[in-house]
């Protein structure tokens, strides 16, 4: 299996888990042509398609990701919430089975529930995250957008094979942005209320079983509020495991096992 990254942060967000005979993708935040650029103008392979929340970065500038997918014939997974505030209605959104994990192709997914705002701090719709599984990558965390991540993994037995998380911004160098006058006060507050600092994406993956995991991934790094050296530093002394900071246009070897 391999991680694709199209796209990650603020300008759009776009992963796809890919093998020879199948692809997941996961988030619509780019135009559909990009998308379909990615897999070689070969729809034929994706089994569906994963939106965790209805912000431009995730369902594409003016919605146009996730249009361009459900008019094309992909299934497109999200909560009802985020299908309504974005006022869409298609034969291919499809809803998550309740109360189990839902198939889509050879993958397995459960959605739970993420902690997400808008700009003017309201609450969004129905923001979630997953839990992926599948024979060849095993199971997958795939945490964005969240403020924190809810679920206390250990309390199910789960134990993660890779793990693919958000580390928005860091506590120092966001408060120094803030005093230079770099980064409005709203911003500031939202981005503090709404998105994984690198503290609680540490902390996140402490509270976990990390023994079966292979990599981690980190995602939606913040242009001017991170630090992509220090972010890998961090979390690999922390975990003690091999750590990626995803960048745009890259592909990530993502397996069960490390052979
Ligand atoms: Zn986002
Ligand atoms: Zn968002």
């Amino acid at each position: 299996m391999q991680l694709k990254i199209l796209g990650t942060g603020s300008a759009g967000n776009c992963y796809i888990l890919e093998n020879n005979k199948e692809a997941l993708i996961i988030e619509l935040g780019l135009s559909f042509s990009k998308i379909k650029q990615a897999l070689n103008f070969d729809l034929s392979k994706v089994v569906g398609a994963l939106v965790t929340h209805e912000h431009g970065d995730h369902v594409g500038k003016n919605k146009e990701g996730l249009l361009g997918a459900l008019n094309n014939g992909i299934e497109v997974y999200s909560g009802q919430g985020t299908f309504d505030v974005l006022n869409i209605k298609n034969h291919n959104c499809r809803n998550f089975k309740k109360g189990g994990y839902t198939e889509i192709g050879s993958f397995k997914v459960l959605p739970f529930k993420a902690i997400h705002c808008n700009n003017d701090g309201s609450e969004c719709a129905e923001p979630i995250n997953f839990i992926i599984e599948h024979d060849e990558c095993g199971c997958v965390l795939f945490v964005t957008d969240s403020l924190y991540c809810g679920p206390r993994f250990t309390d199910y037995s789960i134990k993660f094979n890779n793990i693919i998380i958000e580390a928005n911004y860091c506590e120092e160098i966001i408060k120094k942005n803030l005093e230079k006058g770099k980064l409005p006060v709203y911003l500031y507050n939202r981005i503090l209320k709404s998105h994984m600092s690198l503290n609680t994406c540490k902390e996140t993956l402490l509270a976990n079983d990390l023994s079966q995991v292979q990599k981690i991934v980190l995602i939606h790094l913040s242009d001017s509020n991170s630090d992509e050296k220090k972010f890998k530093e961090v979390i690999t002394n922390a975990t003690g495991k091999i750590v990626h900071v995803a960048n745009n246009n890259q592909t990530i070897e993502f397996n069960k096992n490390p052979f």
